[in-house]
């Protein structure tokens, strides 16, 4: 299971509709934050996501996207959590995150690390592998590429009961891709038995940018894109003095990386109640797109 909920989509501001930017990345019961705008807590018990969280990501330092944080800490310390805490950021992540966590006179029981990330850097897992890249919002800022590892070919038991080997462990070391020896010794190896190598889920997160090169080439096949779409066409000017994107640059973006889908996120106060007019402007570009609202949960199911 791989999916994203959305706890906040506004730019800039919270409105009644929708709060400040956050997104929960739930992938088999493993939860990871993105950005943790003012309230995030709140959209997390709203939206069932869970607080046992040990990492947050953040792509920058505009007060949209981290003051959450100093409430969520206070919450998690309450509920009397001792495991570690690591958070991720660009450059400066060490300063206003520093900060952030020390403002009130509670003590937080449980150890808090702040790592620094550059574009090029991957944070390694067992699974899967976080990419960091640049983007163009000004302040160093970046975003995040979730790219699961490729996962073992199909097994196929009909060739496999064909090349004469049992049912059994020796199944499970093909599956794994290993020769097998078999009781007459003769060895079999995988190949033609386990087909090609089948790719992981990947799924990007641009935070606040410009459209730009780094994101189209981190973004390269993804399963799910979400891309910043803070303005429409008309105010494309304005997007470009503030170091942001319109719903159709977003879509640009999607076309030209060969994403599988797009959801618009950090959208205007303007499109608060209705984004039709972005998505309809995006779709021109690139008909997979929607636009995300509060509370919207997003399944990205293996493309094969
Ligand atoms: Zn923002
Ligand atoms: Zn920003």
């Amino acid at each position: 299971m791989l999916s994203v909920t959305f706890l906040g989509t506004s730019a800039a501001r919270p409105t009644v509709e929708r709060n400040v930017s956050a997104m929960a990345l739930v992938r088999e019961g493993e939860t990871l934050l993105f950005e943790c705008g003012e309230g995030t807590q709140r959209q997390m018990m709203r939206y069932g996501v869970s607080f046992a969280l040990s990492e947050i990501f953040f792509t920058h330092f505009h007060a949209d996207h981290f003051l959450g944080l100093i409430g969520l800490i206070r919450t998690l310390g309450l509920q009397t959590r001792t495991e570690p805490m690591v958070l991720y950021g660009p450059k400066g992540a060490k300063k206003l995150l520093g900060q952030a966590i020390q403002l009130g006179v509670e003590r937080v029981p449980f150890e808090i690390e702040i790592r620094e990330l550059k574009p090029g850097e991957v944070v390694q897992r067992d699974a899967y592998d976080i990419w960091i890249f640049g983007t163009e919002h000004g302040g160093g800022s970046v975003g995040y590429a979730l790219r699961e590892h490729e996962r073992p070919g199909r097994f196929d038991p009909d060739k496999a009961r064909a090349a004469g080997v049992p049912e059994g462990h020796l199944w499970g070391k093909l599956q794994r891709g290993e020769t097998v020896e078999l009781a007459d010794g003769r060895k079999v190896s995988a190949e033609g038995i386990v087909g090609p190598k089948r790719p992981g889920r990947v799924i990007v997160f641009t935070g606040d940018t410009r459209p730009c090169a780094a994101v189209v080439d981190a973004a390269q096949g993804a399963d799910l894109l979400i891309h910043e779409a803070t303005f429409g066409e008309e105010e494309k000017e304005r997007a470009k003095e503030t170091g942001h994107s319109t719903a159709r640059e977003a879509a640009q973006v999607a076309l030209a990386a060969k994403a599988r889908r797009l959801v618009l996120s950090h959208v205007s106060a303007r499109y608060s109640i209705s984004a039709d007019e972005l998505v309809k402007e995006a779709r021109d570009v690139f008909k997979e797109t929607v636009v995300a609202k509060d509370g919207m949960t997003i399944e990205v199911p293996f493309s094969d």
